[in-house]
């Protein structure tokens, strides 16, 4: 017990902070810059239905990230909402697993148009790791329509609101 005590004291910590300044300032600035694109193109509500095609999470982790208290993503006017009847954007995370991809199709009938559509990170831009098989698709696109990818193994929250600013600065 001493022995371990002794060596947490001299070790100290370790882990990386929180958040950095950086990492801060710069999701504010991004975060700016998207709310006054919904605010011109959106009246100021953008909606977005999130759908997990088959990943393994990781896309996940950061997308929920979005809403936790310090990205607060909702005061910039995006709002994840429960259905794709109500979405103005799906979020897609991949690869379409074979099991998923019905679904998927039946999600992207439902979205109102006109209606984008995201493929979130390397599984959902080209399959990634998984690529197409007797159990997965593949990419997003090889399913449904898509406007837009957010690269990355996975995203970061600041990556993926800069992925939603390009599609509304195209839109
Ligand atoms: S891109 Fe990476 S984190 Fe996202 S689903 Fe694929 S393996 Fe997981």
């Amino acid at each position: 017990m001493l022995k371990t005590l002794t060596k947490i004291f001299k070790v100290g910590i370790v882990t990386e902070p929180l958040f950095s300044d950086k990492t801060s300032t710069e999701f504010e600035k991004t975060g700016s810059i998207c709310k006054k694109l919904i605010a011109t193109k959106f009246s100021g509500s953008f909606a977005i239905r999130q759908i997990d095609a088959g990943s393994c999470n990781g896309c996940e982790l950061e997308i929920h990230a979005l809403n936790n208290p310090f990205y607060s993503i909702e005061r910039f006017g995006i709002h994840f909402v429960a259905s794709p009847r109500h979405a103005d954007l799906l979020l897609v995370t991949g690869p379409v697993s074979r099991h998923m991809q019905a679904a998927l199709i039946t999600a992207y009938e439902a979205t109102p148009n006109p209606k984008l559509v995201i493929a979130v990170g390397d599984c959902g831009a080209c399959g990634g790791e998984f690529g197409c098989s007797y159990a997965s698709c593949g990419a997003v696109s090889n399913v449904i329509p898509v406007n837009g990818i957010i690269s990355g193994c996975p995203p970061t929250p600041t990556e993926l609101l800069r992925g939603i600013i390009n599609i509304l600065t195209k839109k």
